[in-house]
């Protein structure tokens, strides 16, 4: 199949003026655009053949070469049907803006996919400081009551000299003659679809909308430089291991005066040499004689502030807990106060003399040493249940 003539695919006659061509490839354009028309081989074709003519009756030289010596004249003698020298992103790169405003938003560009902008905003982009993370380590008591800890940490601070301006002293900040103060430029790149707007940071002043004339040397006009900073961190009562705590703007300062990134910390809990964390309850093993456990005592045990006395009861049981209401952790975001846990055991002598092994012969006969299980308040097991379920 021979190509078709130009004139006769644009609808135009052999003597038609310029606008007379642009316009009728604009209405051809319009009507075969492959927005109009997805997936429609036959009007892409037709879409290219009429780009094709528009490109050749549109130049001066080109038309008279064609005028005189046909297809051969612009280099498509060979051309059988369907061959178009043009691929789809050279028509849009070429004619784009042909096609006016009607495709897509406004100013003739098209918004495929949602992710370009439609012009007009201005987004001057803000440097932010990066996250730093720091480990805290705390003792029982320090997480029973909160506390303020002070530590200190190597990070991106201010640039005194300049206060983190990063300009030199006496110099001032011009808009930036690249994007105007917009901190942004915005490109139109072609694409199968058409033409789209992509706006990204301008790469003179890297998105601050200005520059200065002379930059601070301290920081080569950067802003921040590398420094320690004394931090205090006040940590709220009842924490846990592993938790983490985010103080806002006390990580690394951000370059050209941006907002701060945050101290992340993390906090690690000491072990106690006595007491054993479950929550925001505490618990402890106490151990007593028997002597104690048959008569009856009083007891030290430890808590968070000191030690607390606590009456062992005439005929107390291993295995007994005693719950000392209160003497536990706070929660760390309610009202709500652990208690202490005394799990009392009985010590069992393991070396005696020959005399307490005298003693302890005589009292073994005795029916008030038989184990009596039914005379106990209260099975472990069914004790253990309790505990859990409170
Ligand atoms: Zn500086
Ligand atoms: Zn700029």
């Amino acid at each position: 199949m021979a190509k078709r003539d130009f004139y006769e695919i644009l609808g135009v006659s052999k003597d038609a003026s310029e606008s007379e061509i642009k316009k009728a490839y604009r209405q051809k354009a319009l009507k075969y655009h492959p927005d109009k028309n997805p997936d429609d081989k036959q009007a892409e074709e037709n879409f290219k053949e009429a780009a094709e003519a528009y490109e050749v009756l549109s130049n001066k030289e080109k038309r008279s070469r064609y005028d005189r010596f046909g297809h051969a004249g612009v280099g498509g003698a060979a051309g059988g049907g369907g061959y178009h020298h043009m691929s789809m992103d050279d028509i849009f790169s070429q004619f784009g803006d042909i096609f006016g405003g009607a495709f897509g938003g406004g100013g003739g560009f098209s918004n495929f996919g949602g992710g370009f902008s439609s012009g007009g905003q201005r987004r001057r982009r803000v440097n932010r400081g990066s996250n730093l993370r720091v480990k805290v380590k705390l003792s029982l008591k320090e997480i029973a009551h909160g506390v303020e800890k002070k530590i200190k940490v190597h990070k991106y601070i201010e640039c005194t000299s300049c206060k983190g301006s990063s300009a030199k002293e006496g110099s001032s900040y011009t808009s930036c003659h690249t994007c105007h103060g917009s901190g942004q430029v915005t490109q139109v790149t072609n694409t199968f679809l058409g033409q789209m707007q992509t706006t990204s940071t301008c790469p003179t002043c890297g998105g601050q909308g200005q520059t200065i004339a002379n930059k601070c040397q301290v920081c080569a006009g950067d802003g921040i430089v590398r420094g320690n900073e004394v931090i205090s961190i006040n940590i709220p009562a009842g924490v846990e291991d592993g938790m983490q705590l985010s103080v806002s703007g006390k990580g690394n300062a951000a370059a050209r005066g941006g907002i701060a990134g945050d101290l992340i910390v993390l906090i690690e809990e000491e072990q106690h040499e006595s007491l054993e964390r479950d929550g925001m309850n505490l618990l402890h093993e106490a151990y007593i004689s028997f002597p104690d456990a048959a008569l009856g005592s009083v007891i030290d045990v430890p808590t968070i502030d000191g030690k607390a006395r606590v009456k062992i009861a005439l005929g107390t049981q291993g295995g007994k807990v005693l719950r000392l209401k209160g003497k536990g952790l706070p929660s760390v975001n309610s009202y709500g106060h652990g208690d202490l846990l005394v799990n009392v055991n009985v010590w069992t002598p393991k070396n005696l003399s020959r005399e307490e092994k005298e003693m302890l012969e005589r009292m073994k006969n005795s029916e008030n040493f038989k184990p009596n299980p039914s005379a106990r308040d209260k099975s472990f097991f069914s004790k253990m249940k309790d505990y859990f379920n409170n």
